[in-house]
């Protein structure tokens, strides 16, 4: 079976590993501010703070960005919970837009439909790795008062002309969980251009303190340790070769792929393809799930993000009119697209797809 995700683990992650062991100092050192530093050179320069995750750098983001109970965050309900959750966890207030059915991001006059006087940002998501429509956000932001916000948690790289995810809002989230374009084990980045904000974040990851026992506000332990951050340098090392190689595979795909809606690509703008995410059409999530069986069958993995919409998970119980959002996950599968990939395994996938597809 060809895996939907596969982590890659080189001898370079685990001799990285061995060093910090070998060293005696585990928890957050020099190896974590030499991630942050490289890691800064991908965001146009802007300030890194490293997290033990992706969601608490969404978290401590938002409270750094002065999100206080009562505030409403406009988010896109297509999306991991924790994109929505990292609103609630700082006291605030999701509010869950529609997503554009063609790039699978927020729509952008959806989410300006929902702004009130209580909005105090919109945080669309990179989904998949295709850039949400940054620079429109940006005039909304503008033209509104308010702030714009990043979850870059599978947009490692993705741009749009010319500026690379992270570039764009006050503050800007990426994850390293293992199945995201880079890996630390776990671990997050949080990125912003206010020197401030970065100030705040880093005390806020320490209970507070910069100088020990001098503790200036009440904070977190969400701090990155050096063995997870010297895994994460290896990894941002061979970034850009596995996003082009991403990149490759999804323009193999695209070409001999048949049968089901292939993914769009925005003008001026570059995917990571975190996801290479198809569309069943029909609105039938049974039909959606028989092309999985049948795909499952030929020895290709698939997966579904996601099969709910966060507004209707459980720990939110909502009900709202996002039609798209309420067809795409009957229609949405993932297939493998990650950097390992042969073209023997390209060639399983596209002949799986397209038998799967025709026998619909
Ligand atoms: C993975 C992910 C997160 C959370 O990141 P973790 O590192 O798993 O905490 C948040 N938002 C989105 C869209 C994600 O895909």
């Amino acid at each position: 079976m060809i895996p939907a995700a596969k982590p890659i683990i080189g001898d370079d992650e685990r001799e990285a590993v061995d060093r910090v062991l070998r060293s005696g100092m585990l928890a957050q050192g020099p190896e974590v501010a030499a991630f942050e530093e490289e890691f800064s050179r991908f965001v146009g320069g802007r300030h890194c703070v490293a997290m033990n995750s992706g969601t608490s750098a969404l978290h401590l983001g938002f409270i750094a960005a002065g999100i206080k109970p009562g505030d409403e965050v406009i988010v896109p309900s297509f999306s991991f919970a924790a994109t929505a959750n990292s609103v609630v966890l700082a006291g605030g207030t999701p509010v869950f837009g529609d997503i554009d059915p063609k790039t699978f991001n927020l729509d952008p006059a959806h989410a300006e439909s929902l702004i009130t006087s209580r909005t105090k940002a919109i945080m669309p998501v990179h989904l998949y790795g295709h850039i949400a429509d940054m620079e429109k956000f940006e005039a909304i932001g503008k033209k509104h008062g308010v702030q714009i916000i990043e979850d870059a948690a599978q947009g490692h790289l993705a741009s749009m002309n010319g500026r690379n995810s992270g570039e764009f809002g006050t503050v800007a989230s990426f994850s390293f969980y293992p199945t995201k374009n880079m890996t630390a084990g776990e671990g997050g980045m949080v990125v912003t251009a206010d020197a401030e904000i970065a100030r705040m974040l880093r005390l806020l990851r320490n209970q507070g303190q910069e100088i020990r026992y001098k503790n200036e506000v009440v904070g977190f332990n969400t701090r990155m340790t050096d063995i997870h951050a010297a895994i994460g340098r290896v990894q941002l090392k061979k970034l850009e070769g596995w996003t082009k190689q991403r990149q490759d595979n999804a323009a193999y795909l695209n070409a001999h792929i048949q049968g089901v809606e292939t993914p769009y690509l925005q003008p001026g703008t570059t995917h990571s393809y975190h996801q290479y995410t198809v569309r069943v059409s029909g609105n039938d999530a049974a039909r959606r799930d028989a092309f999985m069986a049948k795909l499952a069958d030929l020895g290709v993995g698939s997966g579904v993000y996601y099969p709910t919409p966060i507004h209707r998970l459980p720990s939110f119980g909502l009900t709202l009119d996002l039609p798209e959002t309420e067809k795409m996950i009957n229609e949405c599968v993932s297939l493998p697209v990650h950097p390992s990939l042969t073209q023997a395994e390209l060639e399983t996938i596209v002949s799986a797809v397209n038998q799967a597809a025709a026998s619909l």
